[in-house]
């Protein structure tokens, strides 16, 4: 068993080998207080993915964000920031990302707006978090 916490809020849980197996919620962030467990879990573990997730649309879409790995996996360049935020409570607070050390035009906004408002992989067993996501 693990004690896990997302990077996107305080909450944290007893997890067994993956953050998909919580056991216990050991506490609840002010964000999520008011939910019932297994709502603060699912709430929590699509909030992550899908922050990270975006990224990885982003990457996809806007070559410059991005720099080639070795191995040719890609990963956000050295000056490039990936800024986030997710505001509300509950189960369906609001996400906003930005990137900054770079420059972006309105028609590459545009084209990470359009890969964000896509539906997200289902391969994994998991949907979307219903957010409102805002790219500045
Ligand atoms: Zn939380």
């Amino acid at each position: 068993m693990t004690r896990w916490s997302p990077d996107t809020c305080g909450c944290v849980f007893d997890v067994t080998w993956d953050p998909d197996e919580v056991v216990a919620v050991i506490q609840t962030c002010p964000a999520h207080a008011g939910l019932p467990d297994v709502d603060v879990h699912e709430s929590v573990l699509r909030e992550n993915r899908t922050k990270n997730y975006l990224l990885g649309r982003a990457l996809q879409q806007v070559a410059k964000l991005g720099k080639t790995l070795p191995d040719g996996g890609v990963t956000l360049a050295d000056e490039v920031e990936y800024v986030w935020e997710f505001t509300g409570s509950g189960r369906d607070r609001a996400l906003s990302v930005r990137f900054q050390g770079v420059v972006l035009s309105a028609a590459e906004k545009g084209l990470i707006r359009a890969a964000m408002s896509q539906p997200l992989a289902t391969e994994h067993g998991w949907q979307r978090q219903p957010v409102t996501t805002t790219v500045v």
